[in-house]
């Protein structure tokens, strides 16, 4: 693969870490993203230390990019219900232990949705969930992921993750992943500005910041704020623009993840093959 292009898929950790590498290899992918628990929430399954160090070696061996976890959607650090809140601070302090099982790599969650009690709480909530389960010792680096602003979802846009990050004592740990089909949805134009929205992230945020990415087409219009993913060339992004941003020199190394809706794994391996290629017209 071309130097400093990272590409994968989620992937299911039903057969165990190893497994995971060995389904990534298969489809051409030299990263990958995977659940740190059932999506719906739930218990984490133990640990395999030997299954882990045989994924480690082989991601040594083929010069993987970093993985991106990511937290079960029913994570929300800002929900109104307590019992809801109080699952989000176990997952993640759990999730975050874990990780360091695979030192190094990124934890990603949806900031999550204030749910009626307004932006500001919902902020002062996330931070404050962040700054009780950070520690200085953790090697993971936490994502916040850019969200589309369906309903009450903070992170709508760079300003909303910018104000949680600066609430955070702790916050080297933190860095974002930014979603293509949330950005769009959120209303930043990356099909037919790409350079301004960057730019507006780097003068908001900081470019340092910028971690990962979810490379994802969009059903919809720039601004509509519904978060619905589309395969590669399918959408309203479409295939040109999502590889100018999985090929931009300011987004080198950085692990691309797709979340399209593909009924197997092949269907990954030919979105990767379609975004490796730097000419359109091969
Ligand atoms: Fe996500
Ligand atoms: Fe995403
Ligand atoms: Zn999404």
């Amino acid at each position: 693969m071309e130097k400093n292009i990272y590409l994968g898929c989620h992937l299911s950790t039903a057969g165990g870490f190893l497994s995971m590498g060995k389904n990534a290899l298969k489809i051409g992918a030299n990263t990958f993203a995977f659940f740190t628990r059932n999506p719906r929430g739930g218990k984490a399954k133990d640990i395999d230390t030997a299954d882990v160090k045989a994924l480690i070696r082989l991601m040594e061996e083929n010069n993987f990019g970093k993985l991106v976890a990511h937290a079960p959607y029913t994570l929300n650090p800002c929900s109104a219900t307590e019992k809801t809140r109080e699952f989000a601070h176990f997952a993640m302090e759990e999730d975050l232990k874990r990780m360091e099982y695979l030192p190094g790599n990124y934890y990603n969650f949806h900031p999550g949705s204030h749910v009626g009690q307004g932006r500001e709480k919902g902020i002062r909530l996330i931070a404050k969930l962040l700054n009780s389960v950070i520690k200085e010792e953790q090697s993971t680096t936490i994502l916040l992921e850019t969200m589309a602003g369906k309903g009450s979802e903070i992170g709508r846009n760079f300003e909303e993750i910018a104000e949680i990050i600066e609430k955070v004592e702790l916050n080297h740990k933190l860095g974002v992943c930014m979603d293509t089909c949330h950005v769009n949805d959120g209303g930043y134009d990356i099909k037919e500005n790409l350079e301004k929205v960057l730019e507006e992230f780097d003068s908001i945020i900081g470019m340092k910041r910028l971690k990962a990415l979810h490379i994802n087409d969009s059903l919809n219009p720039v601004n509509s704020h519904k978060d619905r993913h589309a395969r590669i060339g399918e959408g309203t992004i479409g295939l040109e623009a999502l590889r100018a941003v999985v090929h931009h020199p300011k987004l080198a190394g950085l692990p691309c993840i797709l979340e399209t809706p593909q009924e197997n794994l092949s269907g990954y391996g030919e979105e990767i093959k379609l975004l490796k290629q730097e000419d359109f017209k091969i």
